[in-house]
């Protein structure tokens, strides 16, 4: 990989000139993993100003320092899309925490229910996984990965104006389809939502239950294939 494709998603606000002060772990990529040199061009992005030209200013081992040129691309509205996944164990959370922002989520809820047998989480893990996905896959903005809650509480304040697609293996529901506006995917533990959890969750009236397809998936790639139905169409 060359210094030019490489895209770095940075804190500070982007524009003509901006100094970027990269922090410890992009410094140590850029210097000794990539042997960046002062001069060298690459992109970045920072989720609300788009993604701009930038080039290496001062160089050390440890504090790298790049100064945007100009915007290659304006910030553009993307999916407002939650995924709300019953927590996994970790090897799995990473994997739809990366896949999830691949497809275009803004919001990761991990949810706490009956059968769920995994309560801990690492947010930073879980957030610097994210920022990797969207680097590497072209996003302009990085997905809020929300800490844990219980289903009940979720439930408890959904907002009224956001659709809620819930997938349910018992099939019951029509296939999910695309799904625009403020949508959101809600996948469960490998055991599956009990009875109770769906009925609660079905009484909501933004709630609609929905298939995947007439085989079962595992948890994982339910709410992987899930995003794909619900924002393959979306821009
Ligand atoms: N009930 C099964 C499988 C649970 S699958 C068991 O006892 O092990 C885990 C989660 O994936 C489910 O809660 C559901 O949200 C989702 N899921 C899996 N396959 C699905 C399908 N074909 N349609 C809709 N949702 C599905």
């Amino acid at each position: 990989m060359s210094i030019s494709s490489i895209r770095l998603y940075v804190p500070s606000p982007l524009s003509t000139g901006a100094e970027i002060a990269l922090g410890e772990a992009q410094s140590h990529y850029l210097a000794n993993v990539m042997r960046a040199t002062a001069g060298e061009e690459l992109r970045v992005f920072d989720g609300v100003s788009g993604e701009w030209r930038a080039n290496v200013t001062k160089i050390s081992k440890k504090a790298v320092l790049l100064t945007a040129l100009t915007q290659t691309r304006p910030q553009a509205p993307e999916p407002d899309a939650w995924l709300c996944f019953a927590l996994l164990k970790r090897a799995k959370t990473d994997m739809v925490v990366e896949k999830a922002t691949e497809l275009g989520v803004s919001v990761i809820q991990p949810i706490i229910t009956a059968r769920t047998n995994a309560d801990h989480v690492n947010l930073d893990r879980l957030r610097a996984i994210a920022i990797e996905a969207a680097e590497q896959c072209e996003r302009l903005a990085v997905p809020e990965i929300r800490p844990p809650l219980q289903l009940a509480r979720l439930m408890a304040d959904w907002p009224a104006e956001r659709r809620l697609f819930i997938a349910d293996e018992r099939r019951t529901g029509s296939l999910l389809g695309n799904g625009a506006g403020q949508v959101a995917l809600m996948t469960g533990p490998e055991g599956g939502f009990t009875e109770t959890e769906l009925e609660a969750i079905g009484r909501i009236p933004q709630v609609t239950r929905v298939s995947l397809g007439a085989r079962i998936l595992r948890a994982e790639t339910a709410a992987i294939a899930g995003l794909a139905l619900l924002l393959a169409a979306q821009p």
